[in-house]
């Protein structure tokens, strides 16, 4: 939409006339309106009114004129009742309109044309608005969004209404991924993808990780508070592709990483997904998401992971070509606690770690193996690690991942943990029901992918819950 300059220039000077006058007059009684931050927040509030009115004024203008019969949707007829003011919660704040209202079908329901062509809920908020609040409420906890949206938005607005926007939002994230989930059981939509697949990556990246979530349900009014508390699994997924990072931007990881003969790989177009739900489940999500990215066509597809089993039968079962990778650091953490456990001495422990190390990093899992079981009969951890090592052994060939250019670390989807749950479902006071966590983690794993646009696109086109 074009913006016509004229008019905004003249609303613009009427309202630079209105505080020059505000000023004057304030700096003849002595009151505070001269500070820059001052006028700015006065200026801001002003709009904020005008966009009030002109909202509800445009709505009201978008009202034809009323006929006296439309058809219901259960087939009979409604007829006009009378001009019916309504209110709903925008960007502006509470904003008024008129609307022609419709009833007296045998049915009973009753309608506002106007409401329906706009997506607009009597007494709800307005979807602009609805993605703010959720944005909001993907970054703080549920009862600190009000501040800070208040000092955003320039009025109040509940907590319990940024929980349900935010939720719906989840809920909305859930019902797209329900949605590929179907398409990707159906064999006639996976052969029409085949033969128009769009953009195949040349070599994909996926990634799994879990991390706990502690569910506490806030106890209800009138209700049995519910006492008990329990931890669950919210499983994550990643897609993603890697690039090079260019040298003036290494980390000093990564800068070691180089110095090690590796190449420096950074993630990029991620696309995050989470649930909390049985690994069979979360295959399905998996494969559902899968096809969304084309991970099935992919000449090279790469999946990383720690040793969680449920990972790698779910990277099997569904993409049984993918190379399949520990990551390193899972890995050498293992011979790190081995060395702690078996080796009191110093002199004896750190030859031994730089050695095993060394071996696991050349692809020699076989010789890490021989040494851990060397140590296994006087040590637990060593005896682990050697199952361990022996499970995931084809899975630890990195001296062959390195010379084919994978990257070797699962970074991508621990961030992508830590960014969804730590971040948010671990704030400090969060309770969760495992409904609750599973829509905030689900709205928020959709921001994290550039997804968001596509949910306030569908929370616009809402069809009314009247
Ligand atoms: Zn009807």
């Amino acid at each position: 939409m074009n913006y016509n300059t004229e008019t905004i220039n003249s609303a613009a000077q009427q309202l630079a006339a209105m505080f020059q006058a505000a000023v004057i007059e304030q700096h003849n009684t002595d009151q505070g309106m001269s500070t820059i931050a001052q006028i700015e927040t006065g200026m801001r509030e002003v709009l904020r009114q005008i966009g009030m009115q002109a909202l509800g004024l445009f709505l009201s203008s978008m009202q034809a004129t009323p006929t006296s019969e439309i058809a219901c949707t259960c087939g009979g007829t409604m007829k006009y009742q009378r001009m019916r003011p309504a209110t709903v919660i925008s960007v502006f704040g509470k904003v008024r309109y008129e609307r022609s209202y419709y009833a007296g079908c045998s049915c009973k329901q009753g309608k506002a044309p106007l409401d329906e062509r706009f997506g607009l809920e009597p007494g709800a908020v307005t979807a602009g608005l609805a993605a703010l609040l959720a944005l909001a409420g993907i970054e703080f906890s549920f009862d600190e969004s009000p501040k800070w949206l208040a000092a955003y938005l320039l009025f109040d607005v509940s907590e319990n209404t940024v929980r349900s926007e935010t939720e719906q939002m989840g809920a909305l994230q859930a019902e797209q991924e329900q949605t590929l989930v179907k398409q990707s059981q159906d064999e006639a939509y996976l052969q029409a993808r085949q033969r128009h697949p769009g953009r195949v990556p040349p070599r994909l990246y996926g990634s799994m990780d879990a991390a706990k979530v502690r569910i506490e349900p806030r106890p209800r009014k009138g209700k049995v508070p519910e006492t008990h508390e329990d931890w669950r699994d919210m499983k994550v997924l990643c897609w993603y592709e890697v690039e090079p990072v260019p040298p003036a931007q290494r980390s000093s990881r990564q800068r070691k990483q180089v110095e090690r003969e590796q190449v420096a790989l950074r993630a990029k177009n991620m696309r995050y997904f989470c649930d909390i739900t049985e690994a069979d489940n979360f295959g399905k999500l998996v494969w559902a998401t899968g096809c969304s990215v084309n991970a099935d066509l992919s000449p090279e597809l790469v999946f990383l992971g720690d040793g969680a089993v449920w990972i790698w039968k779910l990277v099997t079962q569904y993409y049984a070509n993918a190379i399949q990778i520990v990551d390193w650091y899972h890995a050498e953490e293992h011979l790190e606690g081995v060395a702690m456990a078996a080796f009191t001495v110093l002199s004896k422990r750190t030859p031994w770690l730089e050695e095993v190390t060394l071996a696991l990093w050349d692809g020699q899992v076989e010789d890490v193996i021989m040494a851990c079981k060397a140590l296994a009969q006087s040590c637990t951890q060593a005896r682990q690690a050697a199952t361990y090592f022996t499970n995931n052994i084809e899975r630890m060939r990195y001296d062959r991942f390195r010379a084919a250019g994978y990257m070797i670390g699962s970074g991508t989807v621990e961030s992508g943990c830590k960014q969804i749950v730590t971040q948010r479902l671990k704030l400090p006071g969060a309770q969760w029901t495992v409904a609750g966590a599973i829509q905030t983690a689900k709205a928020r794993a959709a921001w994290l992918s550039g997804l968001w646009q596509t949910l306030c696109n569908q929370r616009s086109a809402l069809p009314l819950a009247i």
